[in-house]
């Protein structure tokens, strides 16, 4: 292992998630002996955040290399969100009174709500002791309140749901890479050769489902973090929202009022207390869905570093072949 190189150092599951903070600070001071005192750190907590207490307990003693999260949450994160309707109309639509037709109607016209989940890719970076990160950032929702003559109610129709991220690459510099140029594994071998082509492949032979030790693959940084994203992040999301968006449908305030209901609610007043337990209901959904996701492992061997396997297969194997080409010794 040539020095200053990087290994990433994978969180524990409590780590992850900001809101556990205390005790991935209990599990650091029993890992790691001498780490400042529960209180201490309690104290320092509260005067600078709890992202920079997780950054400064990680951190200490100092690691080797990567000790970043590839998981990240956003803390700056707002509460889910109604989206604004910028066509607002003037007056509620209505469902029709039709009794029973009526219903079937409803059913009929709610169409099916598919999340999207556009990600944010910033440039890659490079650095040997920082990891690539993947977070989830906003999610908002949108729709519309409604009145519902048969039901006598204020109804919610969900009309749109959005969970954002953003992806930060960040390879290891360019001695790292069998191709250094350009960043996708497809440029020449050229820091391979007759002396060092079998440790290059073996190297990467032998950290193909883990932590890059001396040699990587560009693709493999890419591969593991869309795996966070497309598959963990989209998979766990999403039968979190249908749960959701069945509570959803569900959801109504009457439009009458009071223990005896004999109080008509206004409009106003009908519209902002369906807009609150709609809040609530998507805002409970995201945290679920993030408690679920921060516990996915992410450690070698887990499923986000076998996703990067193919990268670092294919990358062997031109290297293998580049050495039988060269005719060099041992190919
Ligand atoms: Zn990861």
């Amino acid at each position: 292992m040539r020095s200053g190189h990087g290994r990433r150092t994978e969180p524990t599951d409590d780590e992850r998630i900001p809101a556990s903070v205390d005790t991935a600070l209990a599990h650091g001071a029993l890992a790691r002996p001498g780490l400042a005192s529960p209180a201490s750190v309690a104290a320092l907590q509260r005067t600078v955040g709890n992202r920079a207490v997780q950054r400064i307990v990680s951190a200490n003693p100092p690691m080797i290399g990567r000790a970043v999260s590839h998981k990240e949450v956003n803390e700056d994160e707002l509460p889910i969100q109604l989206k604004r309707d910028p066509a607002a109309r003037p007056a509620l639509q209505r469902f029709p009174d039709e009794g029973g037709t009526g219903a079937l109607l409803r059913m009929a016209i709610q169409r099916a709500v598919d999340p999207t989940f556009p990600v944010n890719r910033p440039a890659p970076v490079r650095s040997n002791s920082d990891a690539s990160t993947t977070q989830v950032k906003a999610q908002q929702f949108g729709g519309k309140v409604k009145k519902d003559d048969a039901k006598r109610a204020y109804v919610f129709e969900l009309e749109s749901y959005t969970s954002n991220g953003e992806i930060q690459i960040v390879y290891y510099t360019n001695d790292h890479y069998p191709a250094p140029t350009p960043e996708d594994d497809s440029g020449a071998l050229s820091n391979v050769n007759s002396g060092n082509w079998k440790a290059v492949a073996d190297d990467l032979h032998s950290e193909r489902t883990g932590i890059a030790d001396d040699w990587s693959a560009y693709r493999a940084e890419v591969l593991h973090e869309d795996y966070h994203w497309n598959t963990e992040w989209v998979n766990t999301l999403t039968p979190e929202f249908r749960k959701a968006e069945a509570k959803l449908a569900k959801l109504k305030v009457p439009y009458k009022k009071g223990l005896f209901g004999k109080k008509e609610r206004t409009q106003a007043e009908g519209e902002s207390a369906v807009k609150e337990k709609a809040a609530k209901i998507m805002g409970d959904m995201a945290k679920t869905a993030k408690k679920k996701y921060f516990k996915l492992g992410d450690s070698p061997g887990d499923p986000p570093y076998i996703a990067q396997a193919p990268a670092v297969d294919a990358l062997e194997n031109r290297v293998r072949t580049h050495a039988k080409d060269q005719g060099w010794e041992g190919a």
